[in-house]
């Protein structure tokens, strides 16, 4: 087993087991093959591996089919199907469908296994899978046997056989073995249509694949199909007239299956040899032993068995002049098929019923990963909203600027930061000069334009790093960090500059605006200092004339030629919706 330190890598683990599932149904061992089932299958479960878990099921049904089980076989192959909805796997759910189909015939059940062959037919075709296309014309020829339609049976074995080389010897086995059965009930249909010729053809036929089977069993060295090929070999001998050689042949068959104590084998060779008996004359003999099988086949609760045994004894009876024992058998008979019809209304119900809790199961998981798909969509809406609210909490509404309330966040983390890493903090206050006049003069909306287009003018001047805060109602604070002395005034004078040339006329003809700055860096304790100290720089600004900075500090001496004309670290678009721009 391949591993990984000491962890087996998984997949040869479910490998290894397959293969030993595989082995256990060769050598007949059904109970090792269902405990290694046992094992398989949680662990193809455990990895999330459908398909892997699919294939156990398969066997499992196969198993359990050979084991007599059919309705477990049915619940399996219903399973795996079930597991495979959501899957790309259409040749594992041809061989579960046909499968399932196998046992439910087995169970009298045709015409749903009618309807799952025809949905396998489909795809084995559209798949051009030789192996698949075998085996569902194989099945389909079976529960055509059941339902009593031989010579279409025959049909579709015979094209199923003609597809045989895609198959191994047990496949091969298995046609032959479904010919000769059908043959064991079309001959004497053909013979009661007085189709005499058309009987003898299909003997001849069946005589040869008898023999071809029983010479199989024996190579192979397979005892339970050398001992219900010998059976099968014996019945198609007594339709041949051959009654002497069909007993002996049915009596091998019994022997051996008394040795490996095969109690329905022992059963149907026994069921077979009343009928040689009888072409040899020996009425008595046959329903004496007839008399027998129905007292196993009521001991095995073998109602099939039952039903036809009851029929030829009642037969047998009448042709001895018995007529009450006759009549006595025909009431038995007709008792054991609505036993039969019962027992297979029955079966049917719980085959409905595990369907049912199928897609009861399916339907509970699809509805949770609806409620689980809500939920998260409610979540999601749920933490958009709460972004948005928080956003708009911390924005002004006209400007798309940092309110206040954000200034009052973001300005001690400033405060602190300049501090702790020993770098400058510049508080720069910006007040519209005579705004009022403008709102008296021109109307609340232009004055809200005007203070849409200063953000604006905000926005493009300053660096990406400075905070823009609407400070109050046509006031605004920038709060930059690391800048010299030089730099923090030459923001400022640009900023005075471009309200100052802006071309306001397009708000309303004629008009003007200007700012007035006070200017101060941060060299105090409190950042609400700080601000205080810009205030005092303001006041001096709006007291000294208007369209000015004003601060403590001296401006600077020797300016650059054209400074103030350059834009320091401009950024010209940027996003209105982030607070802090
Ligand atoms: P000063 O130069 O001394 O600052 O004069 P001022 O007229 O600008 O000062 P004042 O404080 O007297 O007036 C400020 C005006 O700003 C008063 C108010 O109507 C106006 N204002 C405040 N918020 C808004 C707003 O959101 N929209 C508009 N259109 N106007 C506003
Ligand atoms: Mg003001
Ligand atoms: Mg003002």
């Amino acid at each position: 087993m391949a591993a990984v330190g000491d962890q087996p890598l998984f997949g040869a683990d479910l490998a290894t087991l397959m293969s030993e599932i595989h082995e256990a149904a060769g050598r007949g061992d059904f109970r090792s093959g269902l405990s290694l089932c046992d094992l398989a299958e949680p662990r193809a479960a455990a990895a999330g591996d459908a398909v892997g878990q699919a294939r156990v099921l398969r066997e499992r049904a196969r198993l359990l089919t050979w084991s007599g089980d059919l309705e477990q076989a049915i619940a399996a192959c219903e399973d795996g199907r079930e597991l495979l909805r959501e899957h790309d796997a259409d040749e594992i759910w041809c061989e579960l469908a046909i499968a399932q189909a196998f046992a439910l015939t087995g169970l009298g059940l045709g015409e749903e296994a009618m309807e799952l062959l025809t949905s396998a037919r489909t795809i084995a075709q559209a798949l051009r899978h030789r192996e698949l296309l075998f085996w569902v014309h194989n099945r389909t020829g079976f529960a055509y046997d059941s339902f009593g339609e031989h010579e279409s049976a025959r049909d579709l074995l015979k094209y199923a056989l003609s597809f045989s080389d895609a198959v191994d010897k047990q496949g091969r086995w298995s046609i032959l073995t479904n010919l000769v059965n059908n043959a064991m009930s079309l001959v004497p249909e053909l013979r009661g249509a007085g189709r005499e010729d058309e009987a003898a053809g299909v003997l001849a036929e069946s005589l040869e694949h008898a023999a071809e089977a029983v010479t199989y069993c024996e190579i192979q060295d397979r005892c339970y199909e050398l001992c219900l090929s010998l059976g099968n070999l014996g019945a198609i001998q007594q339709l041949s007239g051959a009654a002497e050689q069909a007993l002996a042949t049915l009596e091998k068959s019994h022997e051996l299956a008394v040795k490996h104590d095969y109690r329905p084998l022992q059963m149907s060779a026994r069921q077979h040899m009343p009928a040689a008996l009888l072409d040899q004359g020996r009425l008595d003999d046959a329903i004496e032993l007839l008399t027998d099988v129905l007292a196993e086949s009521v001991e095995l609760g073998e109602l099939l068995v039952q039903v036809d045994v009851l029929e030829e004894l009642a037969a047998l009876y009448e042709r001895n002049g018995e007529l009450r024992k006759a009549l006595a058998c025909f009431r038995s008979f007709h008792d054991a098929e609505k036993q039969l019809r019962h027992g297979r209304a029955s079966t049917r119900a719980r085959l409905l019923a595990h369907q049912a809790q199928l897609e009861q199961a399916r339907n509970e998981a699809a509805d949770a990963l609806a409620r689980n798909e809500r939920l998260l969509q409610d979540k999601q809406a749920l933490l958009e909203q709460t972004a948005t609210l928080e956003r708009h909490a911390q924005t002004d509404a006209l400007t798309g600027l940092a309110n206040r309330r954000y200034l009052d966040l973001a300005l001690p983390a400033m405060h602190q930061q300049a501090h702790s890493q020993k770098s400058s903090l510049w508080i720069a206050l910006l007040d519209l000069d005579h705004f009022k006049q403008v709102n008296d003069s021109l109307g609340h909306p232009s004055g809200d334009r005007v203070l849409v287009r200063i953000a604006e003018l905000l926005r493009a001047v300053c660096r990406p790093d400075d905070l823009i805060a609407r400070y109050g109602g046509e006031e605004f604070l920038v709060a930059m960090l690391d800048v010299d002395t030089d730099t923090a005034w030459r923001i400022c004078e640009r900023l005075r500059r471009r309200v100052q040339d802006e071309e306001w006329s397009t708000i309303a003809p004629g008009l003007t605006v200007t700012v007035s700055i006070g200017l101060s860096p941060d060299v105090h304790d409190t950042y609400t200092e700080a601000v205080y100290a810009a205030d005092r720089q303001l006041y001096r600004a709006k007291d000294s004339g208007r369209n000015q900075i004003a601060s403590e500090t001296a401006r600077p001496a020797i300016a650059p030629a054209g400074w103030l004309n350059e834009r320091p670290e401009i950024q010209e678009a940027s996003e209105p919706a982030d607070p802090k721009r």
